[in-house]
C-alpha cells in the first residue's frame, strides 16, 4: 500500500511539538491515528481538534518507559483499525545539562525515554509487522546523534543509540519491513531546552528563537518516508534550519 490515506498509523510524542504536527499532517491526508502520550489533557485535544476537522485519531495516555504502554498503544490500533501500518517513536525529552551539574534524574529519563522508549516500541510492533508481512518502523532521533555539542552530551549519546538501533532495526527487518531515522534539527517547539537548568534552558530556547524550523517541515519529512511505494524504504532525512551550523 502506498501513500498515507487508509493507513494506521500510531505515533508517541503526539501531545505536543513535532508529534503534534506530524499528527495533523498525517490526518489531514487520510491516516488512521493513534496518539500516545503521557498529558491525558493535551493529548485530548489533539484527537479532538483532528477530529473535529474530519480526521481519524484516537488517543491512548503512554508512557514510552512503561512496556506495557506500547503494547497497549499497539494493540488499540489492531482493535479499532484491524492493523498497524506505521509506527513512529517520537516521544523525547531534552533536559540537557553538564556532567558536573549531577543530574542523574535527567540522565536516566533521556536514557529511559530514548533508547528503553524505543525498544519497548520495537518489541511491541514487530511482532505485528512480521505477522502482516508488512510495516514500518520511523525513529526521530536529532542532529545531535551526528554531532556531540556540550552540555548536550547525554541527549547527544541517546539520540546517536536511536541512530545505531534503527541501522541495526534495518539490517534484520527483511524485505517486508521499512525502517526510517528522521533527524530534526531545531526546531520550533516547548521541548527544546524543556526541563533543563539555567544558563542551558535560556541558550537553547534563545536558539531556537532565532533560528528554529517549523514542526510541519519534520511532520512532512516523517509523511515523505510514509508515502513512499511498499518496495522503497527511505532510511534516513536529516532535516535542519540552513543557518545551523
Ligand atoms: P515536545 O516537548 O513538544 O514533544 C515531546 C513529546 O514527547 C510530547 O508529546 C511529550 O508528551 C512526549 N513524551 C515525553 N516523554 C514521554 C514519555 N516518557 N512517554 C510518552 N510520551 C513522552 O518536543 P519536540 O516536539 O521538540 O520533540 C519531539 C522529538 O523530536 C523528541 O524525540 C526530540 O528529542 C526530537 N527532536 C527535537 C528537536 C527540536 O529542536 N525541537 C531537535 C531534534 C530532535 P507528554 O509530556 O504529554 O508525555
Amino acid at each position: 500500500m502506498s501513500g498515507i490515506r487508509g493507513k494506521v498509523i500510531a505515533l508517541t510524542g503526539a501531545s505536543s511539538g513535532i508529534g503534534e504536527a506530524a499528527a495533523t499532517y498525517l490526518a489531514e491526508r487520510g491516516a488512521c491515528l493513534v496518539l500516545g502520550a503521557r498529558r491525558q489533557d493535551r493529548l485530548n485535544a489533539v484527537v479532538e481538534r483532528i477530529t473535529a476537522q474530519g480526521g481519524l485519531a484516537v488517543g491512548v495516555v503512554v508512557d514510552v518507559t512503561r512496556r506495557d504502554d506500547l503494547k497497549q498503544l499497539t494493540e488499540t490500533a489492531l482493535d479499532r483499525f484491524g492493523r498497524l501500518d506505521v509506527l513512529v517513536s517520537n516521544a523525547g525529552t531534552m533536559a540537557v545539562s553538564s556532567f558536573d551539574e549531577l543530574r542523574q534524574d535527567d540522565w536516566d529519563s533521556m536514557v529511559s525515554t530514548h533508547i528503553t522508549g524505543l525498544l519497548n516500541g520495537i518489541g511491541a510492533a514487530l511482532p505485528v509487522f512480521r505477522q502482516q508481512r508488512s510495516g514500518q518502523f520511523v525513529n526521530i532521533a536529532s542532529t545531535a546523534a551526528y554531532v556531540v555539542k556540550s552540555p548536550q552530551t547525554v541527549y547527544a549519546a541517546t539520540k546517536t543509540a536511536v541512530k545505531v538501533l534503527t541501522e541495526g532495526l534495518r539490517q534484520e527487518s527483511g524485505p517486508d519491513l521499512r525502517v526510517t531515522l528522521v533527524s530534526p534539527g531545531f526546531t520550533d517547539t516547548e521541548g527544546v531546552g524543556k526541563g533543563a537548568p539555567e544558563p542551558a534552558a535560556a541558550a537553547l530556547a534563545r536558539k531556537r528563537d532565532e533560528i528554529a524550523m517549523p514542526p510541519s517541515a519534520i511532520a512532512s519529512a516523517i509523511g515523505y518516508a510514509i508515502e513512499q511505494p511498499d518496495g522503497i524504504d527511505v532510511s534516513e532525512i536529516v532535516a535542519r534550519p540552513t543557518v545551523q551550523a
